[in-house]
């Protein structure tokens, strides 16, 4: 049997895998974590909204029934593209093909030192960390007396307009100061700020100007201030620095920049300028074509000449594109050059808001918030995390109460901060 490894099981690994598991292959899946991730609800996770397990699920789990399938946990560290090996945990691991599906990190755009101060989201542990942050905060400014030092902890600053800063800030205004601050005594929502920075002239660059200014609407009535066309020179533990005003906070997010998972480099191939490797029109990397590069960490473009969104659609639809050429042992002369079926991108900015382009049609408001909600839904992986999903979406909608707030990792380090 042709041996077949996929390093990272997030959207386009675990597709890939999904399909490759019915053949007769030998199919090693590695990930660093135990678990698959849908990561377009960790903000929920980050905001109390959802629990870890609701939008999570364990890999092993997934392939149990599928015995030509190993799923072992661990970091790839090198790729030897000559010997055809994976390094991994101390030991080489060889294949016939391999697929690189290991996304992508923060990018603080060379203020590594930022990353401390504003955490991005991008795993579950991330979406804890940021969670717990919040809570503290919260539990902080409760036992503030001076109204000075107490803001600090009440104000919260989101780096970045894309989709994750927009929903960020949305669901911070909504779930964590118009619902959970009741249940404290010395603070309130008013005096709590949220203010979300973009360096570009409108929120959600990438979307159609009416929608951006739709997304804009909603979030000033969700009181979030949004600050345009600012960089941020500055980020410390006080606060952040946009254009010459300062802000002090203790909730500082990122959500402004990616670059390609740092393995990619270890490939000796052409990457671009976030270190993604660039692909070949089959997704396979110029100097072998059974490596493949897919989702986040590839770079290739469409017929426009514009890079591929990097969105789950674009990684499951390579995964399977990448599947399919490896199931059927075709070699590069007969494989068609990858297709992207554009189906719409969305975003949501709070209950019952959200735009979104589907199938080339803009959609707002209402409507768009009930596609959005039917359509991550259906893409959530296993039936028990749907209904969980439904039914934390169902009781918040009816009673506004989230409902997993608890501060346990950092118990010790509260102790000695508040
Ligand atoms: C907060 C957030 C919100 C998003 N919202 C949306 C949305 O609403 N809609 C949408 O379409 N897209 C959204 N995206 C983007 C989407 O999640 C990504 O485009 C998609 O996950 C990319 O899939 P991938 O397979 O390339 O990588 P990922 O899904 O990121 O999976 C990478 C996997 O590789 C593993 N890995 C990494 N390095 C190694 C290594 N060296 N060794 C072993 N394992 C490794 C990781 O643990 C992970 O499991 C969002 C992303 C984030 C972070």
């Amino acid at each position: 049997m042709k041996k077949v490894i996929i390093v990272g099981a997030g959207f386009g690994g675990l597709t890939a895998a999904k399909i490759l598991s019915r053949f007769d292959l030998d199919i090693t899946i590695i990930d660093k974590t135990n678990h698959f991730v849908f990561q377009p609800l960790l903000y929920q996770v980050a905001t109390t909204a959802l629990s870890p397990a609701d939008i999570a699920i364990p890999i092993r789990s997934v392939f149990s029934e599928f015995k030509n399938v190993e799923v072992l946990l661990g970091e790839v560290k090198l790729i030897d593209k000559e010997k055809k090996k994976v390094m991994f945990n101390g030991s080489e691991l060889e294949f016939d093909y391999l697929i690189i599906a290991t996304g992508s990190n923060h990018s603080y755009f060379g203020k590594d030192d930022w990353e401390k101060f504003a955490p991005g989201l991008k795993t579950m542990n991330d979406a804890l960390k940021i969670r717990e942050m919040i809570l503290l905060s919260l539990e902080t400014a409760e036992k503030e007396s001076d109204p000075v030092m107490r803001q600090k902890y009440l104000n919260f600053v989101i780096i970045g307009g894309g989709p994750t800063g927009v929903e960020l800030a949305g669901a911070i205004s909504e779930i964590v100061i118009d619902n959970i601050i009741h249940d404290f005594r010395n603070i309130t929502t008013s005096m709590t700020e949220v203010y979300l920075i973009e360096a570009l002239p409108k929120i959600l660059p990438s979307y159609p100007d009416k929608l951006s200014s739709h997304a804009l609407e909603d979030l000033k009535k969700l009181r979030v201030e949004v600050i345009l066309n600012e960089k941020v020179s500055e980020i410390n533990e006080r606060g952040i620095k946009v254009g010459d005003r300062f802000i002090e906070s203790s909730n500082v997010l990122w959500a402004a920049g990616n670059q390609a998972s740092p393995l990619i480099k270890t490939l000796g191939t052409e990457t671009d300028k976030t270190g993604r490797a660039i692909v070949r029109n089959d997704l396979s990397i110029k100097e072998d074509e059974n490596i493949f590069v897919i989702g986040d960490a590839a770079s290739f473009k469409n017929e426009k000449d514009e890079f591929f969104p990097a969105i789950a659609p674009v990684a499951m639809q390579q995964g399977k594109y990448v599947a399919k050429i490896i199931s059927r042992n075709l070699s590069g002369k007969s494989r068609k050059k990858f297709k992207y079926n554009d189906k719409g991108t969305m975003a949501t900015i709070g209950k019952a808001k959200a735009v979104g382009v589907v199938k080339g049609v803009k959609l707002w408001g209402l409507i768009a918030w009930l596609a959005w909600s039917f359509i991550h839904i259906l893409y959530l992986i296993g039936f028990r995390n749907k209904l969980r999903v439904m039914a934390e979406w169902i009781w918040y909608y009816i009673t506004n109460r989230p409902g997993i707030r608890l501060i346990v990792k950092y118990a010790n380090d509260t102790l000695t901060k508040i």
